[in-house]
């Protein structure tokens, strides 16, 4: 038999269990979980000493694209994405202009087809005026999910209110995706602090309740329509409680600085570099309770929620800094550490960043190591300790709030569709993207 390429020699995460296999590819997809000794192929690859998990989704990011160049592009973040073992990505619609329109969509998959490294799929995010067309909108090519800002977003991407969150959730059928912080209480409590107060404050101004209150408006409204909800960047222990109740209607997606980063000590020792939205909080009950959230299955995705801005907005004093952070390059090493420290297993892992999310976003060829699916694939290596540094960074923005921290368990390689798109830190086969395929 002769095979496009062959991974030796990894011990492969499977979703029922792991085995050391050879994975034969041919024509783009997993052709075989049974070489042959004898089998050839035009690559092979010695994957001895490593482990050979399906390609990690990162199902929240902000590429920028269009609008600034200077920060992130689709080149750019796909390129740090790759380089951060990730093999698809789920972009944001709030870029300038935003995408919320056919014409947007399709300006963006021909971006993808020219300059992106690995696999897309877009968000479509709904507005006032687009919402009786959401329904058309969802089933364009490419489209992982409608995004609704219902609080924390500025002109006309931000849907707050009740009726207008019922109107798009009734436009259409597939899982709609919300930033749940509730915009009222974000706007009332905002009178209560001003200019140059500690950074940790940010988790005062956007509390529990702001977080807690947009999440339970949603899923009443989610049970009212019957539309199912992924819930984004839960940050909360009363979220995580609350919505381990409400299964049969939401998902959740909890974010890796949740998972890492516990205020008020990270604001000490960060400032601006730790103000993101939702804040990290600023009890630990909050960490123990997302970490007891992925232990027993109440949590569906990780993501980075990527979002870069130019180091002088981050640093400008709080509540000047702009609100999030780089992280679509780090998150694997970050989590693999996590892995390595007991706090999951690397089973669990892959079911977070890649059976998770193909399940949740609704990808049929995605997610797992199966004859059929895609052949993407993360090598790691779970005993290689290093430390993330900025100069490693490749948005153009050059920040990280891991920099300086050591990691053990690095990807060294980034495989999609068959394509070894970087292998050692180094991108060796560009622009090999493509828009991904949901199930409409
Ligand atoms: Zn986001």
């Amino acid at each position: 038999m002769h095979y496009d390429l062959i991974i030796r020699n990894g011990v492969c995460v499977f979703p029922w269990g792991e085995a050391q296999t050879d994975i034969g590819v041919k024509d783009h997809h997993i052709a075989s979980l049974s070489v042959a000794a004898s089998d050839e192929a035009d690559r092979v690859i010695d994957a001895t000493g490593l482990h050979v998990l399906p390609g990690l989704i990162d199902a929240h990011v902000h590429l920028r694209d269009p609008g600034k160049p200077e920060v992130e592009t689709l080149e750019t973040g796909t390129r740090a994405a790759a380089l951060g073992g990730i093999a698809t990505v789920f972009d944001m619609p709030n870029t300038n202009p935003a995408v919320t329109s056919v014409d947007m969509l399709k300006w963006k998959r021909d971006h993808i087809a020219q300059t992106a490294h690995i696999d897309v799929g877009m968000y479509v995010g709904a507005t006032r005026d687009n919402t009786p067309a959401l329904k058309e909108l969802e089933t364009q090519l490419g489209v992982c999910a409608v995004k609704v800002f219902a609080g924390s977003s500025t002109g006309n991407l931000m849907i707050e209110d009740d009726a207008g969150i019922e109107a798009v959730l009734r436009s259409g059928h597939r899982r709609v995706a919300f930033h749940s912080e509730d915009e009222y209480r974000l706007q009332e409590r905002k009178k209560l602090f001003h200019k140059g107060q500690p950074y940790a404050n940010h988790a005062e101004w956007r509390d529990v309740e702001c977080a807690f209150l947009g999440t339970r408006r949603i899923i009443a409204l989610a049970r009212k329509t019957g539309r199912p909800v992924h819930i984004l960047h839960v940050s909360t222990a009363e979220e995580l409680v609350y919505l381990s109740e409400n299964r049969d209607v939401s998902t959740v997606e909890v974010l890796v600085n949740h998972l890492t980063q516990v205020g008020p000590e990270c604001y000490e020792r960060l400032g601006g570099m730790a103000v993101m939205n939702p804040p990290l909080r600023n009890e630990r009950r909050h960490y123990e309770e997302s970490w007891a959230a992925i232990r027993d299955g109440r949590v569906d995705v990780v993501s980075s929620d990527h979002a870069p801005h130019p180091l002088e907005d981050k640093n400008k004093p709080w509540m000047e800094c702009s609100a999030g952070l780089t992280g679509v390059q780090t998150i694997v090493p970050v989590m693999l550490d996590h892995v390595n420290a007991g706090r999951l297993s690397l089973s669990r892992f892959v079911d977070l960043m890649a059976a998770g999310p193909a399940r949740v976003y609704g990808v049929p060829t995605k997610g797992r190591l199966a004859v059929g699916f895609d052949a993407d694939f993360t090598l790691v290596d779970m005993k290689k300790r290093r430390t993330i540094t900025k100069e490693w960074i490749a948005s153009p923005v050059g920040h990280t709030p891991f920099d300086g921290v050591e990691v053990t368990g690095w990807p060294v390689s980034t495989i999609v569709r068959g394509h070894v798109v970087m292998q050692d830190d180094t991108i060796i086969s560009s622009q090999k993207g493509k828009i991904v395929s949901f199930q409409p």
